[in-house]
């Protein structure tokens, strides 16, 4: 069958899109390499998203984002989008199938960078962490860093330390460049101490992940901090490396005008996999809405005068 549209991944911007495609009574795919959610199932509390006073989970947010697609008609499968090819048909290749489609939303979000330090392969998973959400438990009354001066690093300090000992935020720069709100949280959380001007060098330990050696780039001092856990949150990387004939900035998020359009007639793109100012969930979602709008129009013009 050809679908009226593909959007592929499952993240808020995805699943607006679903929600506006299908609730304009577009036959709408979604294809999910995981579940539903993306990054911000993964987010203990999103404070800022209009409308809900004292925040919302973000897995609890992405359940409903899924059930209000659904509800509207949408359709989920559950596999890796490894190529898409254009053409007046589309199609999106997977491991198991190729489906066809008119037009196709890019929402494939981003991954989170690693730190590209000695040995930090093998601790991934075994002390080494990108989601406090997920691990912050298995750290309880231990010592841990967070490496990264972000949103998504003080925001994600400011969860462990509900449960480590105490967290160390290493920073490469003298400043945070985190959302002021969230570094007054910080400070008000008596277990978190920041060291700046810091790197990470080297992690080390036997079965799981004992210490992480860190320097001071400006007076070149190196020591060596006994932690269980080092949760890495230094960026983001998009997940544009199945694309080939869509254009990419010099980062590889892919490039669209203000209504989503990528260089690809036919083919949109929304949410933090787009170049863009500021990615949140509220900006995701606005990009989904307006992808499904240019969807659709794309296809009245392109297809229905057809039939
Ligand atoms: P980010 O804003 O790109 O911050 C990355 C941090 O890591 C920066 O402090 C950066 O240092 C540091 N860094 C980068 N490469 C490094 C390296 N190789 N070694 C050590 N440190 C390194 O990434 P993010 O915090 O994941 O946030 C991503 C996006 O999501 C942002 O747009 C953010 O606003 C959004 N977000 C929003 C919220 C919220 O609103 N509550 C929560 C999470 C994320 P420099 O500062 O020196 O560049």
């Amino acid at each position: 069958m050809t679908y009226d549209v593909i959007i592929i991944g499952g993240g808020p911007a995805g699943l607006t899109a679903a929600i506006y495609c299908a609730r304009a009574r577009l036959n709408t795919l979604i294809i999910e390499k995981s579940g539903c959610g993306g990054q911000m199932a993964i987010t203990d509390i999103l404070e800022n998203y209009p409308g809900f006073t004292g925040g919302i989970n973000g897995f609890d947010l992405a359940v409903k984002l899924e059930e209000q697609a659904k509800n509207f008609g949408a359709a989920i499968a559950y596999a890796e989008v490894f190529e898409i090819r254009d053409g007046k048909i589309k199609q999106t290749v997977t491991a198991d199938n190729t489906y066809e489609s008119k037009t196709i939303i890019i929402a494939s979000g981003t991954t989170n960078k690693k730190l590209g330090i000695k040995q930090e392969e093998k601790f991934i998973g075994r002390g080494i962490s990108f989601c406090a959400t997920c691990d912050a438990p298995f750290h309880k009354g231990k010592d841990v860093v967070v490496v990264g001066g972000g949103d998504s690093a003080v925001q994600e300090a400011v969860y462990l330390a509900k449960f480590a000992s105490s967290v160390t935020i290493i920073h490469r720069r003298d400043k945070l460049r985190a959302a002021k709100s969230l570094q007054e949280k910080l400070f008000s959380c008596s277990n978190i101490s920041i060291l700046y001007d810091t790197i990470a060098q080297e992690v080390s330990g036997s079965e799981t992940l004992e210490s992480l050696k860190v320097s001071n780039i400006k007076t070149g001092a190196v020591k060596e901090l006994k932690v269980s856990g080092v949760f890495v949150f230094v960026g983001l990387l998009p997940n544009t490396l199945f694309l080939t004939n869509i254009a990419l900035n010099e980062s590889g998020y892919i490039i669209t005008d203000e209504n989503m359009k990528t260089s690809a007639a036919g083919i949109f793109a929304c949410g933090d996999v787009r170049k863009k100012l500021l990615r949140q969930v509220v900006t995701a979602a606005g990009d989904g809405a307006l992808a499904a709008i240019s969807a659709q129009h794309y296809i009245e013009e392109n297809f229905d005068a057809e039939s």
